[in-house]
């Protein structure tokens, strides 16, 4: 049931990413990183493999909304895609959804509230990790107009189903770490911005944020 890991999201092409993580990993002894999505920046969807890769440690991964499709068969070829799906990891169901509800910006990989919803039905059970790119609506979702633009169906489940840990990503701009009604979340911050964040997982979940060394 115990895991320590590194939480980056929203890398958005940026190469050097990799290498910072990397001493990240060693400068905490982690054993695994999750990686939140829009790992590319439009594309090309190679470059989800040539990270991942670059990392050199366990991956787990959703692609953003910013990631084309096909980006998931890339993520898979370096490390374990959690899009849709529920495995056991460290001894703890995770699950996950990548892309992002409706955006203004019209981005490669979006879907409805029902799909969303529909995709999530059979990842959710109390207790698990959730991995999402898209924050769920009210937690880490308000933009700089202060707007909330997370997920009502992802909203939903994790109301329904009481999840031990939410990472989201997507809204550079709302980082941080909470607990609500029972559910821990992070949002680790965009690390093309110098964020990340460390989940470290036994008898109970703690989570911390981090700089990413430039
Ligand atoms: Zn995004």
């Amino acid at each position: 049931m115990s895991g320590r890991y590194l939480v980056l999201s929203d890398v958005h092409r940026r190469e050097w990413v990799a290498s910072a993580a990397r001493e990240l990993l060693k400068e905490h002894s982690l054993d695994a990183v999750v990686l939140l999505g829009d790992i590319t920046h439009f594309g090309p969807p190679q470059f989800a493999e040539e990270f991942i890769r670059d990392l050199g440690t366990t991956c787990y991964a959703v692609p953003g909304n910013c990631d084309p499709l096909g980006t998931e068969d890339y993520i898979k070829r370096a490390g374990t895609s959690l899009h849709g799906v529920k495995m056991t990891i460290d001894g703890r169901t995770w699950g996950g959804l990548g892309g992002s509800n409706p955006t203004i910006f019209n981005t490669p990989f979006e879907m409805t509230e029902e799909e969303i919803s529909r995709l999530l039905g059979p990842v959710m059970e109390p207790g698990m990790v959730l991995v999402l790119h898209n924050p769920a609506r009210g937690t880490f979702d308000t933009t700089f107009s202060g707007r909330h633009v997370g997920s009502t169906a992802a909203a939903q489940a994790i109301e329904r189903c009481k999840p031990l840990v939410v990472l989201s990503g997507h809204i550079h701009e709302d980082r941080g770490v909470t607990d609500k009604n029972g559910v821990w979340y992070m949002n680790p911050g965009a690390a093309k911005d110098h964020y990340a964040g460390m989940m470290e997982l036994d008898g109970s979940v703690r989570l911390t944020l981090l700089d990413l060394p430039s």
